[in-house]
Formats: structure tokens, sequence, C-alpha cells
């Protein structure tokens, strides 16, 4: 056996660490459709675990991978150079939630939906709804400061962390931030961390802000002929003055997926459909902004809006825009979901954009997202045993990130980079920010050992 596997099992545990082919299979894979295999996959307990794991990474020079749910949609936790992955998904206990201070603290493999449902429990809301929050962690969530349809009011991952347990390259284990909301002593390490992608260390507590939970909730969905009106309607929404919980946007390409797999009765006639929701503790408050909202998209042009009257229509409005991503399974075998955001006022141009580049490559791609943010998900609908469809998904992702970046818009809202937009960074960010950013992963991570290869491209 290999002598830093070794090292390995006697610093944790032989029965934290396997090697079998077949157990390897199973940390190779993530949200996308490429696949690395690890040397050893380590399951660590502890924080001491998982600074023990770094002490051998760094005694042997070997990369570390952490991994959540592996439920990334940008090869974030694929090991692109082997080595160790690092699954945190054993670290999973709610250990402390602090009513007064409404704050709690968890462990970094904590699955997101288990973290709601805890604290829900005593009246208090942890925001952040990433699609995937059955499948994701708060450690995942974390290191790729997760969005969701809720961020539009409630912002994302990043604005709930207050402080963070995290090993570092070298093993030292570093506490950032505390319960206290104001907090300006020093470099805002805590914030640094958020959006690193483990890239410069490993975390393994979140202490996290929650808020009192929405009381009541109202939801329409508007159909529109046109997405110039709708995309109208969204901005009028928000100019009015209505901050929406949420206001997804769905595409004729998405609806008519939908449609295909669920049979939902949804019209194949329109553009665009728009999920609009309000929340808040006042009833009144919330079906005065419904309803003001409702009104705003058929001012805008839309055709036909419903308003839910109970849950279960609310449900019904919901179930379309849930169906997005498993009724793409239906069109073909694989998909590429991509994560651009853009101005608000470009989502029109940017989707027209979108749908040429799909015509002119003669693959599908679906349109959907969280409008009020300007985040558009297009899904690229390919068959990955095709080489020649391969070649041009690649091809299509170039264009679709050239477009978002002439649009004034950048290659990632939520997913973060990975592996697979790294060819883009210098021209998203520029060479001044990827000099910074270099030299910040050099200062914390000199051997390169935490996530090599991922977020920076080569200099
Ligand atoms: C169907 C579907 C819907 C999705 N919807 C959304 C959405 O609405 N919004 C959104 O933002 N994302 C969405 N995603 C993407 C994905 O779920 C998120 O990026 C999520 O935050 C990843 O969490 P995870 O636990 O699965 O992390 P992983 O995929 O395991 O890891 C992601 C990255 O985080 C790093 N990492 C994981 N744990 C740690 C840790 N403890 N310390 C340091 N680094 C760590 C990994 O190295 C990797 O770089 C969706 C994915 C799917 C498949």
């Amino acid at each position: 056996m290999t002598e830093w596997i070794q090292a390995l099992r006697d610093a944790v545990g032989a029965e934290k660490v396997l090697d079998s082919p077949v157990d390897l299979i199973a940390y190779s894979f993530d949200g996308t459709f490429e696949q690395v295999l690890p040397d050893v996959a380590v399951l660590p307990k502890t924080t001491e675990d998982v600074a023990a794991v770094v002490k051998v990474a760094a005694k042997y020079t070997v990369p570390v991978v952490p991994r959540g749910m592996a439920s990334g949609l940008a090869g974030g936790s694929l090991p692109a150079r082997g080595g160790i992955a690092l699954s945190l998904t054993r670290m999973n206990r709610v250990l402390e939630i602090d009513r007064e201070n409404m704050t709690v603290v968890v462990e970094a493999g904590v699955v997101t939906a288990d973290l709601e449902k805890e604290v829900a429990k005593v009246g208090l809301f942890y925001p952040p709804d990433p699609s995937s929050n059955r499948q994701s962690t708060i450690g995942g969530n974390i290191a790729c400061n997760a969005g969701g349809p809720r961020c539009l009011k409630y912002g994302v991952t990043g604005d709930y962390v207050l402080g963070l347990t995290i090993v570092l390259a070298d093993a030292k284990i570093l506490k950032t931030g505390g319960k206290p909301i104001k907090n300006v002593v020093g470099y805002d390490l805590t914030s640094l961390f958020v959006g690193s992608e483990g890239t410069l260390g490993i975390f393994t507590q979140a202490l996290l802000r929650l808020v009192a939970a929405p009381k009541f909730v109202r939801t329409a969905r508007a159909e529109f002929a046109s997405l110039d009106d709708a995309a109208r309607a969204v901005n009028a929404v928000l100019a009015a003055g209505i901050v929406p919980a949420t206001l997804e946007l769905m595409d004729e390409t998405a609806i008519a997926c939908i449609e295909e797999a669920m049979g939902l009765g949804l019209p194949l006639d329109v553009e665009a459909m728009l999920i609009v929701e309000t929340d808040g503790s006042d009833a009144e408050g919330v079906v005065r902004e419904i309803e003001a909202a409702a009104r705003i998209c058929r001012e805008s042009g839309a055709r036909q809006v419903r308003v839910a009257r109970d849950e279960e229509e609310r449900e019904g409005l919901w179930r379309a825009r849930r169906s997005v991503s498993p009724s793409l399974i239906r069109q073909a075998p694989n998909k590429l979901g991509e994560d651009i955001t853009l101005p608000r006022s470009a989502i029109p141009e940017a989707v027209r954009r979108i749908k040429a580049i799909s015509a002119r490559y003669d693959l599908p791609i679906v349109v959907f997202g969280h409008a009020g943010d300007g985040n558009l998900h297009p899904n690229i609908l390919f068959d990955r045993r095709d080489p020649a469809q391969r070649e041009k998904v690649e091809q299509i992702v170039g264009e679709i990130f050239q477009a978002a970046l002439d649009l004034g818009g950048t290659l990632s809202g939520e997913h973060g980079i990975g592996t697979f937009k790294l060819p883009f960074m210098r021209q998203a960010v520029g060479s001044a920010s990827l000099d910074a950013q270099r030299a910040i992963k050099r200062a914390l991570d000199p051997q390169n050992i935490l996530n090599p290869g991922k977020v920076l491209p080569e200099p």
C-alpha cells in the first residue's frame, strides 16, 4: 500500500479510509457528466480528523478535495489531480440553535433541507434555498456561495454566514467571525472563504444567521406571449417597490419540455412564464403585494395571471417550475446547466442570443432561472456518447459566456467556477484580479494541495 495511504489510516483510523475500486467510484462523480477517480476517499467525523488528513496531505504533497453531496455543477468536487476525496457527509449534526440571537451552529456536512427543518421547529427560517437543498450540504453551499429562488428577497448563502471553522492547508484550525452581527475587526476572513470552492480551506463548522419564519405566502403565475413583456414586468414589479421572495422565469423551450414530461396543461403558445411569490408576517400586506404584482404583470402584457387561492393551488403553480430539471432528462441523456448572470435589462437579448446559438449548433438549449436576480440557467441538452455533440457543447458554452460578458454579465451567479469555467476566468475578471486571487491562494496554500486545478487557471 502507498505510504501516504497507510499514514492516513494511522492518522484517522482505517475504517474512515476507503480505497477499494467500488468505493472510489462513488466518490468520482458530481452533478455534471464528468467522472474522475480519487486515489482514496476519507470520511472524517471531527474537525480534528480533517486536520489530521490535511497534515498527511501536506507532508506527502497529496491533493485534498473536499466534497459535500457532490451536487455541484462545475466539476468543483471532482478530484482533478487524484489524491484524497474528503467527504464531509458524516459531519452532519446541528450543534446549537440559539433562539435569542437567531443563530445556528452546524457541522459542514449537514444537508441544507435538514437544517431548514430543524430551525423551522422553533419558528426560525434559514432562507438560502438552492433547488438542490435535499442533495447539498451547508459546506458545499458556503464553498459555492449558493443561491436559489428566494435569494431575490433574502440574499445568498454568504449573507447568512457569521463565522466558520476552517482547516487550513497547514492543518491549523482557524475560527472566523462570531455571533455579533457587526464585526469589522481586521480583514473579513469569513467572506474571503465563502465561495472559495475548497481551494483555500476546508470548512468543518459554520455559524449561520437565521430570521423569523414568514407566516404568510402568496404565489402567482403569469403567462406572456412575448418574452420582452415578461422582462418588462420583472423590472416594473421591482420598480414599484415590491420585493417578491421569488421571481422565476421559464422560456418557451422550458415550458415545452415540462409539458411533454408532465402534461400539466401549460400553454404552448407563450414565450415565457413568470412565477412570483410574496411572503411576510402581515397577511394583508402579502396579499396586497401579490395582487399589485399580478396587476403589473397584466399591464406589462401578461395574457393570463393566476393567483393561487390556497396551498393546493400554490403547489400546482410551483409544480411546473420544480419539474424543469427532471423533465429535461426525457429530452436527451445529458444536460449541461450553465449559470450566467446579467443586468436584468439584458435578459431578453441574452435569451434571443442563446436561441440563435441553439439554432446554429442544432442542439436544444432550455432557459429558466431567477429573473429577479438576472441569473439565467441555459441548459444544453445533448448526448455525451456522441463526440461531435460534445465538441459542439464546448463551443456553445464559450459562445454563451461570451454573450453574457458582452451584455455586461458574467460566468456564474451561484454554481461557481470549478474546472468547467476555468478557460473563461481571465476574460471575466481580468489579469489584475487573477493575480490578486493567485497571491491569496499562494499565501494560504503554498503547496497547492487544496482542491488544485480549480477556480484559478494556470498562469
Ligand atoms: C438539480 C440541481 C439543482 C441545483 N440548484 C441549485 C440552485 O438553485 N442554486 C445553487 O446555488 N446551486 C444549485 N445546484 C448546484 C449545487 O447543488 C450547489 O452548488 C451546492 O451548493 C453544492 O453543495 P454540495 O454539498 O453538493 O457540494 P459539492 O458538490 O460536494 O462541492 C461543491 C464545491 O464545494 C467544495 N466543498 C464542499 N464541501 C466543502 C467544505 N466542507 N469545505 C470546503 N469546500 C467544500 C467542493 O470542493 C466543491 O468545490 C443545483 C444542483 C443540482 C444537481
